[in-house]
């Protein structure tokens, strides 16, 4: 096991710059996640981390070692592809072995190890079948018994799920989890899929064009999103236009919102993100399953009253879109049961933004 050291990372390829600035460390047994849209720098970071790729500026280390320009074999590192990179005409055993092989370890080393690493990804009767043979999520598994066959002190999995189906990816969420706990080994996977990230991360760190935005444990990326792209690359949420009318200065403050004229909205001060720039634009941020609804009127504050325009029923919840006027809808979840269970289209309804559900944050999508 090691823990990963980033310092003052930039990568360019040219004129494109992969990854900014990114200063990030994981520790010893993490199961860490990049998380970002496609093309935000996470398989440069990892391929560096790799070694790949050399970094423009910066250091990479291993439990404090510079890394930086050690070649990709010398660093002990399993990596697996979005695609598996395995050989076709290849036994699986072949495959698994393959890595001990350029080691140059004994042939009876060699069988012992590969045999205990098929036994843990359950494999051990497929290890004479060729691996064009095998089905997805059976080559996911050899690519996996591969980049664990070394003993690795860290493991790089690069979208390792994206080529199965929904089915199979939740199995190998599991499976993926269950290996990496057995072998308390340092983990950085790389997905775009906000659910992997959220179901099987010690700690997020979310990306976009080249910069790290947050670095934090699922509960915090969810419930203490630092800005509006972070907020809404994570799960359903309300993203409201908002001007703070007094700053911090009280328990309570007070929020105007733009495009609800005449309304003002009271929360807790403690959830406005820290450090916000007097003039930066801010949004005013709720999850629909903090918001609460009624269908009799409510005399109280942060109280609107809107019109239930969409009502998606999914079994155990609706989901509502509530239009409060021609620029405002708030999206709501209703669970399955009493009369907001049966609400349609076309209904009145009250909605309240408790104090202690709404963040402010500033805005970067604009
Ligand atoms: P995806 O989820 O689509 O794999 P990503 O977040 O992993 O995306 P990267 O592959 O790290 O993103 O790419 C980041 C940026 O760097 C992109 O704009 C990409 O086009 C560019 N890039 C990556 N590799 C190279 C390269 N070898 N040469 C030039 N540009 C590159």
């Amino acid at each position: 096991m090691a823990s990963v050291e980033l310092e003052g990372i930039k990568k360019a390829f040219g004129e494109v710059v992969a990854v900014k600035k990114l200063d990030l460390s994981i520790k010893e047994g993490e199961f860490f996640t990049f998380l970002g849209p496609s093309g935000c720098g996470k398989t440069t970071t990892l391929r560096m981390i790799a070694g790949f790729y050399y970094p423009t500026e910066g250091t990479v280390k291993f439990s404090q070692k510079d890394m930086t320009k050690v070649a990709p074999e010398k660093r002990n590192t399993g990596m697996v592809f979005q695609n598996y990179a395995l050989f076709p005409h290849m036994t699986v055993f072949e495959n698994v072995a393959f890595g001990l092989k350029v080691r140059k370890l004994s042939k009876s080393e060699t069988q012992m190890r590969v045999h205990d690493v098929l036994k843990k990804v359950r494999l051990e009767q497929y290890s004479k079948r060729q691996v064009s043979q095998l089905s997805g999520g059976q080559q996911q598994r050899v690519a996996l018994a591969r980049a664990l066959v070394i003993e690795p002190d860290i493991l790089l999995l690069d979208e390792p799920l994206s080529n199965l189906d929904a089915r199979l990816r939740d199995e190998m969420r599991t499976e993926i989890l269950r290996l990496q706990k057995d072998y308390r080994i340092t983990t950085i996977y790389v997905t775009h899929d906000q659910v992997e990230a959220l179901t099987m991360s010690d700690r997020i760190a979310v990306f976009n064009f080249g910069v790290c935005h947050q670095i934090g444990s699922p509960k915090e990326i969810y419930n203490q999103p630092v800005n509006d792209f972070v907020a809404s690359f994570i799960g359903e949420i309300n993203l409201l236009n908002c001007e703070l009318i007094n700053r911090k200065e009280q328990e309570s403050c007070t929020v105007k919102l733009l495009d609800i004229p005449d309304k003002t909205f009271y929360l807790y001060t403690e959830k406005i993100e820290e450090g916000l720039p007097p003039s930066s634009p801010l949004k005013l941020l709720i999850r629909p399953e903090g918001v609460e609804l009624s269908l009799t009127e409510l005399h109280e504050e942060n109280v609107l009253k809107g019109t239930v325009s969409l009502a998606q029923f999914t079994g155990t919840s609706v989901n509502l879109h509530i239009q409060v006027n021609e620029k405002v809808m708030i999206k709501a979840l209703a669970l399955n049961k009493g009369e907001l269970g049966w609400i349609e289209n076309g209904t009145t309804i009250w909605i309240r933004l408790p104090k202690e559900q709404m963040r402010i944050v500033p805005s970067i999508l604009g």
